[in-house]
């Protein structure tokens, strides 16, 4: 028999599932709260169970539990990246960062990306699987863990398309958020979406308050397209009309991700067509200076052109901020950490 994820359960499944090998079911609280409050690795450190109940746990289950490969810690702002390896050797990366009002993790959905956008490294080498719940849970727990404070804010931005891997996320966002859990508050918890229209609609529909953030980086199709390849299958039209649904059932103000691209999206009459296209909408722009990979040639726009775009959109009363590079000293955007690891173990493996 196959052992299963014991950290990818809910209360209730977890009561379930002790209950077919005769656990006495208020036990589940207990096992659950050791693995989402105390955050234990193993089944003997869950002190308060009997031997037994411990052997009967082991032989059903298993604990996904992380192990940090690399931590690398930014000397300009404390951020900290970490490259975890999974249970099957897939390496994952995650960041800390630590701001005035609390730590925030960013945590990757899946092991690469299918999505294709030009400018990211994430997607580089395709899609390798998706996250489990207890992967995703488990990024956050080590590091919490690891650094002794408290993670108070979540965001879902890491390497991957969290709406690629749809039901592993609804049940991560109802584990971090649990009150058995660390019980994140899910107004602290942001996912970032290219835009697979047909999930922003499910995900408006799953009464959750999350907030939603949609990686638009360009005001009309043709552009768009042209740095992401979902824009192909899913219109502006129709991924803006499934952002408004998404405010409309859930309250929460939408933020859209604009990457400044030099030349290719960061000009005057792109700022005016990004204007005409949200303004009245209830969101929020974060513009990011692209970040360039070398396997490809955007550069990112300059200071002067970045400011001209936010100013105005400012003046068009649109909230605007500019995402402010963390961690700018140890290896920059989403992927880039994670592929310059995996490429420099190919090489040494190469030399023997
Ligand atoms: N798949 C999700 C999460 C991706 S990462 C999504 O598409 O939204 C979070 C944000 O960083 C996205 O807006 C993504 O487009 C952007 N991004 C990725 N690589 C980047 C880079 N090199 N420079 C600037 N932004 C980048």
């Amino acid at each position: 028999m196959e052992k299963q994820d014991i950290k990818s359960l809910n209360l209730q499944q977890l009561t379930e599932a002790i209950a077919t090998f005769s656990m006495p079911k208020f036990r589940a609280k207990q096992i659950y709260q050791w693995l989402h409050i105390q955050l234990v690795g193993s089944f003997d450190e869950m002190t308060n169970l009997s031997k037994k109940d411990r052997e009967l746990l082991e032989k059903h289950f298993y604990i996904t539990c992380l192990t940090p490969v690399e931590v690398l810690t930014s000397k300009i702002d404390g951020t900290k990246k970490y490259l975890f390896a999974l249970k099957d050797g897939n390496i994952i990366e995650s960041v800390l960062m630590r701001y005035k009002h609390g730590n925030s993790v960013c945590i990757s959905s899946q092991v690469g990306c299918r999505m294709g956008c030009r400018f990211c490294a994430s997607t580089l080498d395709g899609l390798e699987r998706n996250l489990t719940a207890s992967e995703m849970l488990d990024q956050i727990y080590r590091i919490q863990k690891e650094t002794g404070e408290r993670v108070s804010n979540v965001v879902v931005m890491g390497s991957g398309e969290p709406l690629d891997n749809y039901e592993n996320l609804v049940q991560f966002i109802h584990l971090i958020s649990n009150k058995d859990g660390l019980c994140i508050s899910q107004r602290n918890i942001t996912v970032s979406t290219c835009g697979i229209v047909p999930n922003i609609k499910k995900l408006a529909d799953e009464n959750l308050s999350i907030t939603l953030a949609l990686s638009l980086h360009a005001p009309n199709n043709e552009v768009r397209q042209g740095l992401m390849p979902i824009a192909k299958k899913y219109e502006l039209s129709e991924v803006l009309s499934a952002c408004q649904y998404y405010f409309e059932k859930t309250g929460r103000r939408i933020t859209f991700e604009y990457s400044l691209v030099k030349d290719v999206n960061d000009n005057i009459e792109e700022a005016k067509a990004l204007i005409q296209l949200i303004s009245g909408m209830n969101c929020h722009v974060n513009l990011i200076p692209v970040n360039p990979i070398k396997e490809r040639d955007f550069v990112q726009s300059n200071k002067e052109n970045i400011e001209k775009f936010k100013k105005l959109l400012e003046k068009n009363k649109i909230n605007v901020t500019i995402r402010r590079e963390m961690g700018r000293d140890i290896d920059g955007a989403c992927g880039q950490l994670r592929k310059r690891y995996l490429e420099s173990s190919l090489n040494s493996k190469d030399a023997f």
